[in-house]
């Protein structure tokens, strides 16, 4: 009968919230002594009694239906479920700590708080021994002794211990470092250290993890939905985050608890460590090869041979290159060596001037010395003879040489005005009257088509044109015989 209402008394009061049993083992051990304690309450024994008394008939029907055959697991206030037992609890917890403990690196955490209600549950709510054991696991937060790789002061990642903290710095250095050059210097931007710290198990990365999460930030996807088994540091390191990352993205999150439901956000992650590698790298490039023009006399004007064909050489360049994170950022040249000289191209190029292959055959070489019509043929005008063509211009069209040759006068010639007379050997020549401007001096060599002066009406002229003659061994022919 006392051991009855003794329980009820209990029940009662854990209902009530009174103050919770702490601790983990140590706190379970007391448990006992907490439900010891409540025979303090024994100067309200009448009063109770009397009250016991009074409802007993009622009392007896509600402990019936409601007499505690299980307890409900609460850490920290929050309830992980329901176990068959308070023994059940206690032989978990102390075989999850031998069992954690015998793998030489846990070490039982005392601050948090483990509660046990006894409830009335029924058989399918109590969880099964794995499950109770890993969700215990999960809640108790075992706390490891681990080593944190700090970044410019922020814990980014824990590992198991110093030297595993200084293997992952050391690879994601040399993660960065090519193969080929020689280096000269790596560096990390960030201000890396270690520190050493408790945390739990859960949060501990393997080198492969902690590699990646200081080398790569993966952009994910903006929400991510809680799923049983999930913590904080497992979805933060899936995600490429760091679990500050998390927090700092999810400022609704307290403590470390996460609901299976809960949405939350995440944030693109970048690159934690920025390794920058200064090296020196030779390489061999081609040399470009110069093109020589060279004047050749067998052949015709206008016409190219290739005398000798370019060959690229070869250059060895030296290069200072310095990456970050892989990425090129600076590249430049600190030695040059010519290993083989290019071979310069050498082109023909052809002098002979055109022969005039037709002195009255119409089908003449000159070129036009201006774009016109003809305003006065070759041939009888009046009394006079019209020993020319006259090419109607505007005044001060460029004047061209109807051939390449030699200019054997250039500047005022009477009735001609201003002048100039270019002879084109084998005893051909041209000349032309009547310019604004004379552009070549005697003397000069000009091409066919170069510019020789400026259409005028200098001289005996009406109107600006262009008086065009063509004499073959001394004596003025038309001009139209030899105009192409
Ligand atoms: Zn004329």
């Amino acid at each position: 009968m006392v051991g009855w209402v003794h329980n009820l008394v209990f029940y009662v009061d854990k209902a009530l919230g009174r103050p919770e049993v702490k601790g983990s083992v140590a706190a379970l051990g007391r448990f006992g002594q907490r439900v010891e304690s409540l025979g303090k309450l024994r100067p309200a024994w009448p009063l109770v009694l009397v009250a016991a008394l009074a409802g007993m008939s009622l009392a007896i029907g509600i402990y019936a239906l409601a007499r505690p055959n299980a307890v409900v697991v609460e850490v920290e206030g929050r309830p992980i479920g329901v176990a068959r037992a308070e023994a059940v609890v206690r032989e978990t917890v102390a075989a999850l700590e031998q069992e954690l403990a015998a793998q030489g690196w846990v070490r039982p955490e005392n601050y948090r708080r483990l509660t046990l209600k006894p409830v009335r549950a029924a058989a399918a709510q109590v969880l099964t021994p794995e499950v109770l054991r890993s969700r215990l696991r999960e809640a108790l937060a075992f706390q490891v002794q681990a080593v944190a790789i700090q970044v410019n002061g922020r814990a980014v990642v824990w590992v198991k211990d110093r030297a595993t903290a200084e293997q992952v710095l050391a690879r994601v250095r040399e993660g960065f470092v090519p193969q080929d050059g020689k280096v000269l210097r790596v560096a990390v931007e960030e201000k890396v250290d270690f520190i050493s710290g408790e945390v739990k198990t859960s949060e501990v990365a393997t080198p492969e993890e902690a590699i990646q999460l200081l080398r790569e930030g993966v952009p994910r996807s903006q929400q991510y939905t809680v799923v049983a088994g999930d913590s904080l540091w497992s979805i933060a390191r899936a995600h490429g985050m760091t679990v500050e990352d998390l927090r700092a993205a999810n400022p609704q999150i307290k403590g470390e608890y996460l609901q299976i439901g809960d949405e939350l956000n995440l944030v693109k992650a970048q690159p934690v460590l920025h390794v920058v590698v200064t090296r020196e790298v030779r390489v061999e490039e081609k040399i470009p090869y110069a093109v020589k023009m060279v004047s050749d006399a067998s052949l015709y004007r206008g016409q190219e041979k290739v005398k000798q064909d370019g060959e690229p050489g070869i250059r060895a360049v030296t290069y200072r290159l310095v990456e970050r994170n892989g990425a090129p950022v600076v590249k430049e040249e600190v030695h040059r060596e010519v290993l083989r000289e290019p071979v310069t191209k050498i082109v023909a190029r052809g002098t002979k001037r055109i022969v005039v292959a037709s002195r009255g055959g119409g089908s003449g070489e000159l070129g036009w010395p201006v774009s016109g019509q003809i305003t006065s043929g070759y041939g009888w005008r009046g009394r006079e003879f019209h020993a020319a063509v006259d090419i109607g211009a505007s005044y001060g069209a460029a004047v061209r040489a109807a051939a390449g040759g030699t200019v054997v006068y250039a500047g005022r010639d009477g009735g001609y005005g201003r002048t100039v007379v270019i002879d084109h050997g084998d005893g051909l020549v041209t000349r032309y009257a009547h310019l604004s401007r004379v552009s070549v001096e005697p003397g000069q060599k000009v091409e066919r088509g170069e510019t020789i002066g400026a259409v005028g009406e200098s001289g005996r002229a009406t109107g600006p044109h262009l008086h065009f003659e063509v004499l073959v061994n001394g004596s003025r022919r038309n001009p139209l015989n030899y105009l192409r």
